[in-house]
Parts: structure tokens; sequence; C-alpha cells
């Protein structure tokens, strides 16, 4: 493998090696000073209920502001974190960040459930638990309204260790949800076994659905395999009326994408909530199916 592309290939094709590397240099040499500045934000994108027609949670997504390159995506930065020995101190900023920002909502009258992306390294780190603690604390935000957000890569690296954090957090009254759901391996055996409320579908599941019939039928599986094992199932990067149609079609109750709403800024949050036009769910579904 080429180290100077970014861990997720998410460097532009067009760009040299030598460039990429210096990029990857630049972003890392700046990543600390950034978390301190405070050249971080966070933007937050709503989850709808199909059935509630409305929305019931955000999810917090960390953008970087880099003063000369101009915005840098996290998935150019998270990895970049992780190698450095960062991942801990930026998590905590969005931790600290997005509970306070959301317990302002909830104080406004909003009972919305707020996701944090969590890295596996945190979990690995072993703080995870007393740094979501802390957070809860100082936001006075309900442990109930938050879902730590874990990527599937928990369920490679089949540690009990991993295994008795998440519990811990679950333990708290947090829920867990399991993001990225079918992007990569999944052991179907120890995703049983774990403290998980929410499976959260890839995108790369949605994409497709509404030209290819496996494609469908394949959503429908992980709609069932939730329903099975007690786990909501959002869908996400919904982007179109087509896609949404058979994903409520085959029963997912939840809904993520720029179709119901793409990501903002907090103070546009209340805004956008409040003004949710129910219509982008479709159709009042009379007939839908109980779980
Ligand atoms: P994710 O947690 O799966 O977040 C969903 C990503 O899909 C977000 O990308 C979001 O902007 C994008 N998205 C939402 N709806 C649509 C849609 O309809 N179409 C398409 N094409 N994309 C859509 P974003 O914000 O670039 O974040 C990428 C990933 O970076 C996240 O994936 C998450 O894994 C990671 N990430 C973001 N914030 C954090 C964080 O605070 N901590 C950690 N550890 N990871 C983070
Ligand atoms: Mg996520
Ligand atoms: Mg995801
Ligand atoms: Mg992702």
């Amino acid at each position: 493998t080429v180290k100077a592309e970014g861990k997720n290939g998410v460097r532009a094709s067009g760009e040299g090696l030598v460039e990429a590397a210096a990029r990857r240099s630049r972003l890392a040499r700046d990543l600390p000073g950034a978390i301190a500045r405070g050249d971080l934000h966070l933007v937050y994108q709503p989850v709808a209920g199909v059935r509630e027609r409305r929305v019931l949670g955000v999810e917090a997504l960390v953008r970087w502001d880099h003063p000369v390159l101009g915005p840098v995506p996290p998935e150019e930065f998270i990895g970049l974190a992780e190698d450095d020995g960062l991942v801990v101190p930026l998590q905590r900023w969005v931790l600290e960040t997005a509970t306070a920002e959301h317990a302002r909502l909830v104080a406004a009258g909003r009972d919305l459930k707020l996701g944090v992306n969590v890295s596996v390294r945190h979990l690995q780190a072993r703080c995870l638990v007393e740094d979501v603690t802390r957070a809860l604390e100082r936001s006075g935000l309900p442990a109930r309204l938050l879902m730590v957000e874990v990527t599937e890569s928990v369920l490679m690296d089949d540690d009990e260790r991993l295994l008795a954090e998440l519990a811990e957090l679950s333990a708290l009254g947090c829920l867990v949800s399991l993001d990225d759901f079918g992007k990569g391996y999944s052991s179907l055996a120890y995703l049983a076994r774990l403290p998980v409320d929410v499976l959260k579908m890839d995108r790369g599941f949605v994409s497709g659905i509404d030209t290819d019939p496996r494609g469908a039928a394949l959503v429908g599986s992980v709609v069932d395999l939730g329903r099975t094992l007690g786990m909501d199932v959002v869908a996400e990067g919904v982007e179109t009326a087509a896609q949404r149609e058979v994903l409520v079609s085959l029963g997912c109750g939840f809904l993520q994408g720029w179709l119901t709403g793409r990501p903002v800024p907090a103070p546009d949050l209340p805004a956008v909530v409040d003004g949710f036009d129910p219509d982008l769910l479709g159709g009042r579904q009379e007939q839908l199916p109980v779980p």
C-alpha cells in the first residue's frame, strides 16, 4: 500500500504522491493546534422516523476549517489523529462540544437524540467511558439521549475488553449504534453478543436499491436482522424519494440522508427540526408492517 494515499482513499486522484504526502504531513502538524484554537466545529444531520413523521435525533459530524487549505473532510483527519495519538483529545472535544450544544437544544424543549461518532482507538485507550461520563455530567444531557456510534471494525477485533467497554456505556444508559453496518466484514455471531441498540446501514446498501432488486433484497434482510436482534435500523445516505419508497416498503423505520436533511450548524437546528416537512417521508403509511 502507498502510505501517501489517505487511509480511506479520499485523496484527490489527480494529485501527485509528493503533494499528497506534503498535505498529509501539513495536516498532521496543524491538527493539535486546530483542536486547541477551535478551528473545528460540528454540524448536525437530522435522523427522521418514518412512523413518527418527524426528526427524532441528530448526528454530530466534525468539520475542520483549515486557515490555508480550507475545509478538510473528517475522513482525511480522523485517520491522522488515530495515527498520531490525537484521537482522544479530538474525541474529547467532540463529546464535550456536541453534548453542550445538544443540551441547549433539549433545554429549549426538543427531545432529540444525539449521535456522536467515536473511534475504536478511543475504546481501546480505555477512557471512553470516563470521557462520556464527564461530558454528560458537564452538559447535563440525559444519558438516554446520547447515542455512541462505533463502526463495525469493533467486530473485527474479537476483543472481550472492547465488548466490556461497550457494555459499560450501555449501563450508563447511553444507546450504542453500529455505524456503517455492512460496509466491511461483519461476524453475525459476534453481532448478536454486542450490546448494540441501533444498526446504521451503510449508504453503500442504499445507493442502488431503487434499481437493483438484489440490493433491495439485501436491505430487506438487514431490516429483518435488526428486528430479530431487537435493534432499530437506520438507513444512511438516503438521497432520493425512489430510495425512500423502497426502504419504507421494506420496513426500515429511520432515515438519514440529504433527502430528509443535510448537516447544519447548531444555531440552524431548531428551525430545521421545527420546520421539518413530513412529506419528505412520503405519503402516510397506514399499512406499515407492525414490527
Ligand atoms: P458516518 O458516521 O457514517 O456519517 C455519515 C456521513 O455520510 C457524513 O459524512 C455525512 O455528511 C454523509 N452523508 C449524509 N447523508 C448523505 C447522503 O444523502 N449522501 C451522501 N453521499 N452522503 C451523506 P462526513 O460528515 O464527511 O463524515 C464522514 C465520516 O467521518 C463519518 O461517517 C464518521 O465515520 C467520521 N466522523 C465524522 N465525525 C466524526 C467524529 O466526530 N469522530 C469520529 N471518530 N469520526 C467522525
Ligand atoms: Mg456515524
Ligand atoms: Mg455511517
Ligand atoms: Mg462513514
